[in-house]
C-alpha cells in the first residue's frame, strides 16, 4: 500500500516566542521543523511539506530535497486540502497528517497508526485524560468536569486518501482538527495509543521539555582539533578563512590556516574519522597550496553522511601577533557560511601566551578547538 505523511508547517505561530514562527526555531541544534521531518523519514513512501508562500528561503532550501512541497492556504484546514492536492498524482492508499510542531513523535505512534488503516478508514493518536478536570474562571474553581471518556488529540491522524480527500471537500471549514473533518463526513475514526512525550510545541516552556524529551536519546559526540604553523616570509596570514594583513605569513602545504585546520581535525575528531592529513595527504600535489575551506567542507560533509548535526565550534587562536580581535567577527561569518551555520553556533576568540614558548617568541600560530555534534 502506499503511504504518504503531510506535515503542515505553514502557520504563523509565534505564541512560543523567538520572533519568528516555532518550526523554524532551533530546538537542540536543529530547526524544530528538520526534527519532525525526520521522523517520517523511511517510514512513508511519500512526504508532503506545507509551506507559507513566504516563507521563501525554505522553499528554496526544500526544493532541493526529495520533499513534495505544497503551498499553505488561508487556514489550517486550506493547507490540507493543498497537501492532499499534492498527492493526486501518487496513488496514495493511506495519508497520515501531522502538525510540525509535533517534533517528539515516535516511530512506535507512526507505525501504530499506519497499521490501524489495515482495518480502519481513520485511526489517529489519542491520549486518555487522567488528571481531574474543572471549569474555571481564571482565578476560581467554578466546577468540575467527568473526565471519564474525555481524550487529549495527537497527530499524526491517518486516513484513507479518498475518504479523507472528499471529507475535506465538503467541510463547511472551522474544524479543529483533520479527525473533525473526517466525522463531519461519516467516517469512524480508531483511537489508539498516543505517547506523553508525543508533545505540541505551543508556549516557549515546550522547547525546553522537548529537548529533554530527545536528550534521552540523543548521541552528542565532541571532538577536539589541534594545529601550528611557522611564520614565514609574507605579508599576509589566513586565519578562520580571512586574509588578515601582517608582516609576516605562514608555512605550509596548503594556505596554512591554522585556525580552519583546528576546526576541521575536531570535526574529524568528534566522528572518529581521522584528521586532516589522512584524508588530505601531504605528499598529494594537489592539495599544495589549496584553500582550507576544502578540507573543511569535507568534514562537515562527511558528518552530514554520518547522520551528525554541527551543533556549535569553538576555536581559540594563540599568538602575539597579528591582533585577532578585529576581525573575529569576519572570522566567525566566513566559518559559519562554510560550514552551513548560524554565526552563533561558531567561536573565535584568541589569547597570546604572555611571550613564552613559541607563540610567545612569534615563531608561529597555535590554534585549538572543540566541535559538538548531534546525531539527528
Ligand atoms: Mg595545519
Amino acid at each position: 500500500m502506499t503511504t504518504a505523511a503531510i506535515i503542515v508547517a505553514a502557520g504563523r505561530g509565534q505564541r512560543a516566542g523567538g520572533g519568528v514562527p516555532k518550526q523554524w526555531r532551533a530546538l537542540a541544534a536543529r530547526r524544530v521543523a528538520d526534527w519532525t521531518i525526520d521522523r517520517f523519514e523511511g517510514l512513508v513512501d511519500h512526504l508532503v511539506l506545507v509551506l507559507a508562500e513566504e516563507d521563501t528561503a525554505a522553499w528554496e532550501e526544500f526544493s532541493a530535497t526529495g520533499l513534495i512541497l505544497a503551498p499553505g492556504g488561508t487556514d489550517r484546514a486550506g493547507s490540507v486540502r493543498n497537501g492532499l492536492q499534492a498527492l493526486r498524482a501518487h496513488s496514495v492508499e493511506k495519508v497520515l497528517i501531522h502538525d510540525v510542531a509535533r517534533p517528539c513523535v515516535s516511530a512506535q505512534v507512526i507505525g501504530d497508526v499506519l497499521a490501524a488503516l489495515d482495518t480502519h478508514t481513520a485511526a489517529a493518536p489519542g491520549l486518555a485524560v487522567t488528571d481531574a478536570l474543572w471549569t474555571g474562571d481564571g482565578s476560581v474553581v467554578t466546577g468540575t468536569q467527568d473526565r471519564s471518556g474525555l481524550y487529549a488529540a495527537q497527530t499524526p491522524q491517518g486516513f484513507h486518501y479518498g475518504a479523507i480527500t472528499a471529507a475535506h471537500a465538503s467541510h463547511p471549514g472551522g474544524a479543529a482538527d483533520d479527525v473533525e473533518v473526517a466525522r463531519a463526513a461519516g467516517i469512524d475514526v480508531a483511537i489508539i495509543p498516543g505517547d506523553a512525550d508525543n508533545l505540541k510545541i505551543t508556549r516557549p516552556e515546550d522547547f525546553e521539555r522537548a529537548e529533554r524529551i530527545m536528550g534521552k536519546d540523543m548521541d552528542v559526540r565532541l571532538g577536539n582539533g589541534y594545529d601550528v604553523h611557522r611564520f614565514g616570509d609574507g605579508d599576509h596570514v589566513i586565519l578562520c578563512g580571512v586574509k588578515v594583513p601582517h608582516t609576516r605569513g605562514l608555512q605550509g602545504h596548503s594556505d596554512a590556516d591554522v585556525g580552519m585546520h583546528a576546526v576541521t581535525d575536531a570535526i574529524y575528531g568528534a566522528l572518529a574519522q581521522g584528521d586532516i592529513g589522512q584524508h588530505f595527504p601531504p605528499s598529494d600535489p594537489q592539495w599544495k597550496g589549496a584553500a582550507s575551506e576544502i578540507f573543511l567542507r569535507h568534514a562537515v560533509e562527511l558528518a552530514g553522511q554520518l547522520g551528525y548535526a554541527i551543533s556549535n565550534v569553538d576555536c581559540t587562536l594563540v599568538c602575539e601577533f597579528p591582533k585577532i580581535g578585529p576581525h573575529a567577527d569576519a572570522m566567525r561569518a566566513e566559518m559559519a557560511r562554510i560550514m552551513g551555520l548560524r554565526t552563533d553556533q561558531v567561536s573565535v576568540k584568541a589569547t597570546t601566551s604572555e611571550r613564552l614558548g613559541f607563540t610567545g617568541r612569534s615563531e608561529g600560530i597555535a590554534s585549538i578547538a572543540t566541535a559538538c555534534l548531534v546525531k539527528s
